[in-house]
């Protein structure tokens, strides 16, 4: 870099490296969701994973490894936390990601192959947000990756103080992963709700509202088998969000080795979906992706990880 100067390529000799992250695996699903699995030394490994649709590309970020928050249905926390990745690491995935789908041809001139990213990787992005804030900066950044604010979400399970601060640092777009109505059934299956119960998490959720890029904020719900799939619970549901602007979105369970849930029936989702819709409440079923190649939802980054 011997177009700086002298002084300034002195200071970022002693504040920076110049490195990268080794593949451990490159997996390609047979619907075209690619996997790659990056070691970030001490025996640990993440995941980051790119979905393509028909408008648009999106990839999905860690933002720890493992992580504590000791959900019961996933994958991921029932491994433990490791640690909190870096600004590099966050941001690294994307640049990683960027540079071998362009040279793999995905991208059309004039288009972008990665339109969104999602905070929906392993690890919980609120509880590392002193690290994530400015790999978000440079996500957004007109002279990084220049993403909209909209087209860039952080997924919570609802750390309620740190919503607040995302939205007055770096307000994009809000997704809170609820998975039950009511605060018995979801102090089960998220501990964190011992904590912050979902009177508080929904006023977190109104404050955030008022600075989200998005009229709506993402309500993402997981649909076990006999737990969390009633009339009762989509009663819940309705009553709960409505007074928030919101969009729910459906997750079949993934399901992963001696998990103890499975998946509710497509009859059972649709039924639950449409009495959303039906109630007001925009309601979408995500199409589950990769779950060939171990990519979905809650399926992270298990087996090579804490070898
Ligand atoms: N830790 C953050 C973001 C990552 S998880 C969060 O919890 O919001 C992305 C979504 O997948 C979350 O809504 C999470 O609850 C959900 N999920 C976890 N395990 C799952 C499983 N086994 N099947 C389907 N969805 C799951
Ligand atoms: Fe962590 Fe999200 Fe999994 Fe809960 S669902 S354990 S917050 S990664």
């Amino acid at each position: 870099m011997s177009g700086l100067a002298k002084a300034f390529r002195e200071k970022l000799e002693r504040a920076a490296t110049v490195g990268t992250l080794s593949v451990k695996a490159d997996t390609l699903s047979g619907d075209g969701t690619r996997k790659w699995l990056f070691d970030i030394g001490g025996g640990s490994a993440i995941e980051t994973v790119f979905i393509p649709e028909e408008t648009r590309g999106t990839l999905c970020v860690s933002t720890q490894a493992g992580c504590a928050m000791e959900c019961v249905f996933c994958s991921t926390g029932r491994q433990g936390f490791r640690r909190n990745l870096s600004t590099a690491e966050i941001i690294f995935q994307l640049w990683r990601a960027e540079r071998v789908l362009r040279a793999s041809g995905g991208a059309r001139a004039g288009h972008r192959v990665i339109t969104n990213v999602v905070l929906m990787g392993m690890g919980e992005p609120l509880l590392n947000l002193d690290n994530l804030l400015p790999a978000l900066r440079l996500m957004l950044d007109d002279d990084a990756y220049g993403l909209a604010r909209r087209r860039v979400t952080v997924s919570t399970s609802g750390i309620v103080p740190m919503m607040d601060r995302l939205a007055a640092e770096c307000p994009v777009a809000l997704a809170v992963s609820l998975h039950a109505a009511y605060d018995e059934l979801r102090d089960r299956l998220m501990p964190v709700n011992r904590k912050y119960s979902l009177a508080s998490l929904l006023a977190a959720c109104r404050r955030y509202s008022a600075r989200s890029p998005r009229d709506f904020i993402t309500f993402e719900y997981v649909m076990l088998a006999g737990v969390n799939d009633g009339e009762r619970d989509a009663a819940a549901l309705i009553a709960l969000l409505s007074d928030v602007p919101s969009k729910v979105n459906l997750i079949p369970f993934n399901p992963f080795e001696r998990s103890g849930f499975s998946r509710s029936t497509s009859d059972v989702i649709k039924r639950f979906n449409d009495r959303l819709n039906v109630a007001g409440i925009l309601t979408t079923t995500r199409r589950t992706r990769g779950d060939d190649i171990d990519a979905a939802c809650g399926q992270l980054a298990g087996r090579v990880a804490f070898r």
